[in-house]
């Protein structure tokens, strides 16, 4: 068996054609044809009331930042067991972030210890659907709505998966994409998407996103000339990442169900040493669907872990851990007045989970031998 990483960006085989297309339209900057292809589509497919093409799901989250008006000593609440992003595009807005722990069944913040963390600074929750499996919205939204609070959807990985029917990314004030190549579907390395689910934010959101200009409104015709007229930065890619992305999306379906195909021939394979109490298989709530993103496993201890990675590296297995716990980093102790919070399940998933090979490419074999990798690991 040749060896097998952990993920492998998939090319559908139309990209660089696009792309070609988009060279020779001679409209290479952002905002042209295949941005507005990406964007439909999302608003198409998934209801989104307002989709804007990012660089990267880290500048969708600090555009939505800046929409909610963040500003220094505002606190925004964020599980600890998420990338660094899903904190750190509110701390450039000056915000305090108040860290959440993790469900004990699964990775997602807690929804019932959200309340005891608002005070009256508090301005937004973020919640971020870890492996695509969605948060708790009902209950995440409710709270919002009695306390007046802007929610923020993480939805990085969350690309074409449901919350009760619900799209995620279209549920919260605002939802986060990436097309990282790490994610399902990728704008040629980096890239991102944020949707404005609500109205109120739209004209704005435009203008923050084109560097503080009335440009998209000039280039409709809406008004004869354009100027500077709020804060914003560069977050618009360039045609070529979106070209790349146009490619993704018309292939989405496929790629959707092989990775799910993958994440079941895991689930089926591994169940009975689940049963047998030697770790914990993903938590899939009934509210929520599987994206087929991400198939992790919830070992028993930090050693056992340890040692179950470095027996599948040696039969050439690409396994990985995860998030460290934010709230415990350099950077979260160095800058955080107050306590530290005592975050358990989130250190526990920091210490024990591991994540198996899942790429549209990973063959049924390869996964097969996986499967029987861990099997014997555990004999
Ligand atoms: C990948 C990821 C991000 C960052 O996405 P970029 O597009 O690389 O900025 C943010 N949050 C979560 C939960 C992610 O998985």
């Amino acid at each position: 068996m040749d060896k097998i990483s952990f993920n492998k960006p998939f090319l559908t085989g139309k990209e660089t054609h696009y792309m070609y297309q988009a060279v020779y339209s001679m409209k290479l900057s952002g905002n042209g044809m295949f941005t507005k292809k990406c964007q439909k589509f999302f608003e198409d497919k998934y209801g989104f009331k307002k989709c804007i093409m990012t660089t990267s799901c880290t500048d969708a989250l600090e555009m939505a930042a800046i929409l909610c008006d963040v500003k220094p000593g505002d606190e925004v609440i964020v599980p600890s067991y998420t990338f660094v992003s899903s904190a750190l595009a509110f701390v450039r807005q000056g915000a305090r972030i108040i860290f959440a722990d993790s469900y004990e069944h699964n990775p997602n913040i807690d929804a019932d210890k959200i309340e005891a963390l608002i005070t009256d600074k508090t301005k937004v929750i973020v919640p971020v659907h870890y492996a695509g499996v969605a948060c708790d919205m009902d209950k995440i939204m409710e709270i919002a709505n009695r306390h007046n609070l802007y929610v923020v959807e993480d939805a990085a990985q969350a690309i074409d998966s449901c919350y009760k029917g619900k799209p995620l990314g279209g549920i919260g004030h605002f939802g986060c994409f990436s097309f990282h190549e790490t994610k399902n579907v990728t704008a040629g390395g980096e890239g991102g998407l944020l949707c404005i689910n609500d109205e109120r934010f739209i004209r704005r959101a435009e203008i923050i996103w084109e560097k503080g200009t009335n440009r998209a409104e000039f280039f409709r015709g809406e008004v004869n000339k354009y100027g500077w007229v709020d804060t914003g930065s560069s977050f618009l890619p360039s045609e070529i990442n979106s070209a790349f992305l146009w490619a993704q999306l018309e292939s989405m379906e496929v790629i959707q169900a092989r990775r799910k195909a993958i994440w079941n021939q895991y689930y089926d394979g591994l169940r009975d040493l689940a049963a047998k109490g030697f770790f914990i298989l993903p938590d899939m709530p009934d509210y929520a669907t599987n994206n087929g993103h991400m198939f992790y496993l919830v070992c028993r201890n930090l050693d056992e872990r340890t040692k179950l990675i470095s027996y599948l590296k040696e039969q050439g297995i690409g396994a990985v851990f995860h998030y460290l716990s934010l709230h415990l980093s350099d950077y979260y102790r160095g800058h955080h007045v107050g306590e530290i919070p005592v975050l358990p399940n989130c250190d526990r998933y920091a210490d024990c989970l591991v994540r198996l090979p899942m790429f549209y490419e990973l063959k049924e074999d390869e996964a097969q031998y996986v499967i029987s990798s861990i099997h014997e690991f555990y004999k």
